[in-house]
């Protein structure tokens, strides 16, 4: 019998070994992960997950921005056997459907903001985002516009790893692979006080980032832009909240020059700002608001579009057919683990429960502000970031070979026993939204300990 189907649990480095020979990792550079060996994470229980050396972590990114209800439950795996039994599959394509694609478009519709009450089903985020550019550009094909084709949006946003996605997401590093972005895509700043803001107050900053937008738009010709998107507040480009002026300024700049605006709700969405989207916290009316992570809580794969009134009545009188889709477009058994997982949101009060305990996780996360290695703490409901500095306070003198820090940092933070992520030198956290104030103590006092190990390597 080969190692593979032994039934004797491997050991880690054997895991390893085999993970080398065959696995190529997203966002990774494998040749240096297999000189070293990946982290193998074998069971996951509430907000802890355990790896094969019997380590338990504190998994303060709810894996990647998704389990809002933690890990482990069992009701979800029930729902999903019991759909897979009785259709595991079957396609929304030429004229059919089935009962969890319904049920799941109409609680979606009831849930989210008034006006979005249709829903194109993707497998994923970066789906989601391919979704937006197509429709975005056959709606403007629709109104008889059809030099409105640019989409503009910020750098340093994420957007999916797709070609679209990955060209919608302003991540140069990305852009300098393959040859991106496609044609069509345009940027302005991100709204990134601390890193970007220069001499400027927050609010000056916020009100001048977003007047890049009305100045992009006249630049390019108001004729040719069909939309901007967002992100509620950018995820992956490391916590960016933007400044209080600045939400405001862009919706009216997109009313202004009649432009939609699309709304990536990926990470934002199910409660992660303690609503149950970003856009409710913001503010914001999306005419397109892509979804994924937290609509299952990560559990099996499935994202969507949220569609407006204004963009599906046009889609659905003057239309036809929208030549998109993906094989598993409304899959059955994701759709019930999305459905599952909805109905724990609801009736357990998760998304309350989030806004109840965000005042106490920002209380001891801004307490971190006072450690000589960071320059500002910020959080916003259950998502936070710590810029690492080596010269507090000032904001512009920051750690030469950008990103070596934050990963010596997130490194301690794992031997710690705490999952944050580093995003050059800033660390993030987003944890289920789930999490006890015992966990948030757990969380800080780790957080601490893992900047006080960085310091001292740093001296
Ligand atoms: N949009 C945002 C805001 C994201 O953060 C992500 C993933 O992190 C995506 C889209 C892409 O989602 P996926 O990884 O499911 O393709």
């Amino acid at each position: 019998m080969s190692e593979a189907f032994s039934n004797d649990p491997e050991t880690t480095a054997a895991l390893q070994r085999r993970d080398a020979a065959h696995h190529i990792h997203p966002f990774t550079d494998t040749g240096a992960l297999n000189a070293e060996g990946s982290r193998v994470i074998v069971g996951g229980d509430g907000c802890w997950i355990t790896d094969s050396d019997g380590n338990r972590l504190l998994d303060g990114m709810s894996g990647l921005w998704c389990v809002q209800i933690g890990h482990g439950r069992r009701e979800i795996a029930d729902a999903v056997h019991r759909q897979m039994s009785d259709l595991s599959y079957y396609n929304t394509f030429f004229k059919t459907t089935h009962k969890p694609a319904i049920d799941l478009a109409e609680k979606l519709a009831r849930i989210a903001p008034s006006h979005l009450n249709h829903v194109f089903f993707t497998g994923s985020g970066s789906e989601s985002n391919d979704t937006v550019i197509r429709m975005v550009r056959t709606y403007w094909d629709l109104k008889g516009k059809p030099e409105k084709k640019t989409i503009i949006s910020r750098w340093n946003a994420y957007h999916g790893s797709t070609i679209g996605g990955a060209s919608l997401g302003g991540m140069r590093a990305m852009h300098g692979q393959g040859g991106l972005p496609i044609p069509g895509i345009a940027f302005v700043p991100q709204p990134y006080w601390f890193g970007e803001g220069g001499e400027l107050d927050p609010d000056a900053f916020g009100v001048w980032a977003a007047r890049e937008l009305a100045h992009a738009i006249e630049a390019h010709g108001p004729e040719k832009i069909a939309a901007f998107i967002a992100e509620p507040i950018q995820g992956a480009g490391g916590v960016i909240i933007p400044p209080e002026t600045y939400w405001p300024e862009i919706k009216q700049i997109c009313d202004r020059y009649d432009i939609l605006l699309v709304v990536d709700e990926v990470i934002t969405g199910f409660g992660r700002l303690g609503k149950w989207f970003g856009s409710e916290v913001f503010g914001l009316k999306p005419d397109l608001m892509p979804i994924a992570k937290g609509l299952s809580s990560g559990y099996l794969p499935i994202g969507g579009v949220m569609v407006s009134d204004r963009v599906a009545d046009t889609f659905i009188e003057e239309g036809g057919e929208f030549f998109h889709g993906f094989t598993y477009s409304g899959h059955p058994a994701c759709c019930a683990a999305a459905l599952e997982n909805l109905r724990i949101l609801e009736e357990e009060g998760v998304v309350e429960r989030a806004a109840d305990i965000a005042p106490y996780l920002a209380e001891r996360w801004l307490a971190l502000g006072d450690h000589p290695l960071v320059g500002e703490a910020r959080i916003k409901g259950l998502m936070g970031a710590l810029e690492l500095v080596p010269a507090k306070p000032s904001r512009s003198i920051r750690f030469d070979n950008e990103g070596e820090v934050g990963t010596m940092c997130r490194d301690f933070s794992l031997r710690n026993g705490l999952v944050m992520r580093a995003v050059r030198d800033s660390m993030i956290i987003a944890p289920p939204l789930v999490i006890t104030r015992e966990e948030v103590d757990e969380l800080a006092t780790r957080a601490r300990k893992t900047l006080d190990d960085t310091l001292d390597k740093l001296q």
